[in-house]
Parts: C-alpha cells; structure tokens; sequence
C-alpha cells in the first residue's frame, strides 16, 4: 500500500474522468514546506502563522520578516497564502496581552484580536508585506464575519503599505487579500463579500463547529460534528455559488478536505482546489483519481435529501467501499 501511494507522488491529480484537481497545502512550520515540495503539491493554501507567536509571543518585525521569507523561498515560485493570527481562545500564547474571558471561543480570537492590538496587527502585515517581494503571497484573514472587519483589516494593509514607503523598505503593494470563510454569519452573505476580496478559503473546522455549535475537540458531543449535515452542504454550495459568481477562486482548507472520505462530497459540490496536511496528500491523490466527477455529484444529490445523520453516513460509506 505505501509502495502504491509513492508512485503517486508524480502523477496528475485528475479524477478518472480527466476533471483536474490542484491540491495545496496546509503548513504550520517551514520545515513542512520541504513535505510540500517533496509531494508536487501546487503551493501552499494555508501557512498559520500563529505558530510564530505561540512559541515566541510578539516576535518583532524584523523576526516576523525572516522566518516568512525563510518559507516563501522554499516554496519557490508557487503561491503562500498567510493566514495572519488565528489565536485566541484556550489557544491564546500567555507570551501576548489578552483579558479574562468568560467563553473565549466565541471572544477576542482572530481577526478580532489583530483588530485591537493594532501594533501588533500591522508589525504582521509589514512582515508578510516585505516577505512577498521573494514569491507568490497573498494575505488572507481568519474568523471573519462580515464586510465591516473585511475594510477595517484592509485599512491596516493600507497603514502597513504607508509605514512601509515612509521607512524606505523594499515590499510589495499588490498581494492578494482573501478570508477565511468559517463562520457561517458569512457563509451566509458570501454573496456581499465576492466583490470585496480576490479569494475564499473555506475552514470548515470551524465552519461546522459554529453551524450546528460543536465544539470541535469535545468527545462528548463529538458525534454531532458532521461534515454531511444538510446545512453544512447547503452553506459549501452557496460559497462556491458565489465565488465564482464573483470570479474568484474558493479553495477548502478544513481537515475535510484531507479526508478521503469526504473528498468526493466537496468535488461533488464542485470544489476544485483542497488544501490539506502535507501528510494527506497521497490518500487524496489516490481517492481523486478514483472517482468521476458525476458520481460525486449524484453523491451530494442524495446525501442532501438526507433527513436522518445515520442514512447519510451509510450512504457514504457505500460510495467509498464502492470506490476505494
Ligand atoms: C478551519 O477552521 O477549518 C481551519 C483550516 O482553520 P484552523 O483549523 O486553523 O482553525
Ligand atoms: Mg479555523
């Protein structure tokens, strides 16, 4: 089996019906990036950044600036899309300033954080703006919930740009700027936001925990999280309706898309670009290459008509024993 998955390594991802499939991927230190490399994959769609912080709290600009550009030029010339911080929560680093909060999960997290401690935010956009001089960088926004903190954080790019010209430092001004698309409040306006961004990624760890309001770590309620909720599927349909409603791109950047089991749902719902560990990329190549692209969609048809969770998972699994 492992032998199998090497020869994968070269092939082209494409379904057995020649429908081709860019896999990105996801990566939390540079080190990964090597991984990326080593298994052709088309770039990375997420590098979370907020290992930076958790390890060195509020690293300065110029340290920032360093380990990024470390990774934008192993990544040679395929795209990096930077997620600026992603923390808060019980994953706050107790290196950086942060109040007490009653249900931190649904607190000063994210964007939201970055939106208070402006220093903090812009000596990161600074960073990646300098770093984007060495490759293909685009910025992209986690935990956003709608157009107010889409302008608000693009005026800090703006700020970050001015400061920059001002200090006479070599950057670029032109990087692509996307969000997260995980909460639902925008899953459900993605209709607003296609013409105020140049891409979406889809988190669906999150997108699913706050839609049917799971946490996504706790056992007990674990078997609530469900990738094929109806609602789910409905909110991944609408955001690629209007991605390319908007002419832009959506990738999917969840563990969902890493899943072969759930690899077939979202290129039945029509997603063309995943995002996922390095590790997973084989296993995807292998279930990609696997199916055609109509049975993933007559897969989604059913599995949307599905009222009962056990119907769709058994649904499912007959899709995957047929194809795997
Ligand atoms: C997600 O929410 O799906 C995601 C990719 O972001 P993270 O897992 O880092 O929250
Ligand atoms: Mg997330």
């Amino acid at each position: 089996y492992v032998e199998e998955l090497q020869k994968l390594i070269d092939v082209e991802v494409k379904t057995s019906d020649g429908v081709e499939i860019n896999i990105f991927s996801n990566v939390e230190i540079n080190d990964e990036i090597e991984v990326s490399n080593n298994y052709n994959s088309k770039g990375i769609g997420l590098y979370r950044t907020e290992f930076i912080y958790l390890e060195n709290g509020n690293v300065s600009e110029d340290d920032q600036f360093e380990i990024l550009k470390d990774a934008v030029m192993k990544n040679g010339d395929k795209p990096i899309v930077i997620r600026t911080f992603d923390l808060g929560g019980e994953k706050l680093s107790s290196l950086l300033p942060h109040p007490e909060e009653q249900n931190p999960v649904m607190g000063l997290r994210a964007i939201r954080y970055s939106l208070r401690f402006q220093d903090f935010f812009i000596s990161q956009i600074k960073a990646i703006l300098r770093a984007a001089v060495y490759g293909d960088v685009r910025i992209m926004f986690p935990m956003i919930s709608g157009v107010e903190e889409i302008r608000l954080a693009k005026s800090v790019v703006k700020d970050a740009i001015k400061e920059l010209e001002a200090e006479g430092k070599e950057f670029r001004k032109d990087v692509p700027i996307g969000v997260m698309v995980e909460l639902p409040a925008l899953a459900l306006i993605t209709h607003l936001v296609n013409k105020e961004v140049d891409f979406f990624s889809v988190g669906t760890n999150d997108l699913i925990q706050y839609t049917v309001g799971i946490d996504r770590n706790n056992e007990y309620v674990a078997y609530l999280y469900r990738p094929t909720h109806p609602a789910v599927l409905h909110l991944l349909k609408k955001i690629l309706k209007d991605a390319n409603k908007g002419g832009i791109e959506a990738t999917v950047c969840g563990e969902m898309a890493g899943d072969p089991k759930y690899i077939p749902v979202l290129l039945g719902l029509g997603y063309r670009n995943l995002s996922m560990s390095p590790a997973s990329i084989l296993k995807a190549k292998m279930i990609i290459r696997r199916v055609n692209i109509s049975d993933c969609e007559k897969l989604v048809r059913s599995l949307k008509r599905c009222k009962l969770a056990r119907i769709a998972e058994e649904k499912l699994q007959k899709f995957i024993e047929k194809h795997a």
